[in-house]
């Protein structure tokens, strides 16, 4: 069976588990997938997830999953992806067959998340993904600022994070011990390839040998690629990482924080130099900051993808900055500036761009503009980062911020 917008088929329940919401060293779940696991909420009503992985995939909530998805039943767990396909926009499930041409029962990727260690603090980033924030924590705090910061991200800023900091877990000890069934790898933090536990653990699948029978595929910000990480990353099957980028130049020095374009270039191609990528990803977090950057990033990721890597086929995935009604949120953006960005871009060929149209057009439809909360979101954190949105930002959406 395939994945398509006129059934409910999914294959991630069928080959694949997702480790990644805890409590400190303790895991709360275990889901087929990410955008199951991104509200951590328990959707799978888990009452003790002290289990290996497979008896998670053997248990009854996995197989009444994969009955449901089987016949046609809109199982309220994946409720992520049916409301993005009612919107218009491609799910991931449409997408869970990546290097299957067949459906079968067999637990054979893992998703990891294991810390929020990361080298940078993007703008539409918290503190549960990158340890850095403890710092611009405290500055809020020491100003009196957290709660306007809270509000202003629709509280996309939490004070705390239960994210653990070692992989002690019984979950990882397992995955270390079943290398050889774990055939395709994910993880995203934090930045994975930050975490030495996470190298440690790529280093297990090559001391056991199974390196080079095994895909990985990591949400990266593709900033470390380094001789090890190259080295490392090189002894495997294929690679299948996604490039976080949002943006070139000022607009994505303005959001990386506080990293370089220019060093950031010379990682990327280092890795696209790569002769085992399977194919290309970009992920794009569209908001406010970048809608105006669209255009000079689509030539970029064009020019550089086919100029260093060969022509490799690439994707990019467009997603607005969550949650929806934060203050660079795009819905808070007016209609005339929504119809601007998209105007800028419609001329360019897309089709290796996912959900950029549908996007920009969920909201005009869902506009909700709102000035001050997008000023108040950029300008608090413009004075934690000693940043000045006018020295990066597009002359356009300056102009309406400040008039
Ligand atoms: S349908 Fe969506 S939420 Fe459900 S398992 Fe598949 S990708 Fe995950």
């Amino acid at each position: 069976m395939k994945p398509e917008k006129h059934n409910t088929y999914c294959d991630y329940p069928f080959k694949q588990i997702a480790i990644k919401n805890w409590n400190k060293d303790k895991l709360l779940e275990y889901t087929p997938c990410c955008m199951m696991s991104t509200s951590g909420d328990n959707k799978m009503n888990w009452e003790n997830v002290n289990i290996t992985p497979i008896e998670a995939f053997e248990n009854e909530r996995f197989e009444k999953l994969r009955l449901d998805l089987l016949s046609n039943i809109k199982n309220e767990s994946c409720e992520t992806c049916w409301n993005q396909e009612d919107k218009g926009i491609e799910s991931a499930r449409l997408y869970s067959q990546e290097y299957d041409t067949k459906s079968f029962s067999n637990l054979r990727q893992i998703d990891i998340t294991l810390s929020n260690k990361c080298n940078l603090m993007c703008r539409m980033c918290n503190y549960g993904n990158s340890h850095n924030f403890k710092k611009e924590i405290s500055f809020f705090k020491k100003h009196n600022l957290l709660d306007q910061i809270q509000y202003a991200t629709s509280d996309y800023y939490p004070e705390k994070t239960l994210m653990p900091n070692s992989t002690n877990s019984d979950q990882i000890d397992w995955l270390k011990n079943n290398t050889r069934k774990i055939k395709v790898l994910k993880a995203s933090g934090g930045e994975p390839f930050y975490d030495d536990q996470i190298c440690q653990l790529l280093n297990v699948y090559v001391d056991n040998d199974d390196a080079k029978s095994t895909i990985l595929e990591f949400d990266t910000n593709g900033t470390l690629f380094n001789d090890d990480v190259i080295s490392l990353n090189e002894k495997f099957k294929f690679l299948n990482h996604s490039i976080s980028i949002d943006g070139v130049n000022s607009v994505y020095e303005y959001i990386r924080y506080p990293h370089t374009f220019n060093d950031f270039n010379k990682s990327l191609k280092r890795y696209l130099k790569l002769n085992n990528i399977f194919c290309v990803h970009y992920a794009f977090v569209l908001s406010s900051l970048n809608i105006f950057n669209i255009r000079d990033f689509l030539f970029y990721v064009r020019s550089i993808t086919s100029f260093v890597s060969n022509n490799k086929d690439f994707y990019i995935n467009f997603e607005k900055v969550r949650p929806y009604d934060r203050g660079t949120s795009i819905n808070l953006l007016p209609i005339y500036l929504l119809e601007e960005a998209k105007n800028d871009i419609l001329d360019l060929e897309q089709k290796n761009c996912k959900n950029l149209i549908s996007s920009i057009d969920d909201a005009i439809l869902n506009n909700n503009a709102n000035k001050e909360k997008m000023l108040l979101e950029i300008t608090l954190l413009d004075k934690a980062r000693n940043q000045n949105f006018k020295k990066y930002l597009d002359k356009r959406l300056i102009k309406w911020l400040t008039k």
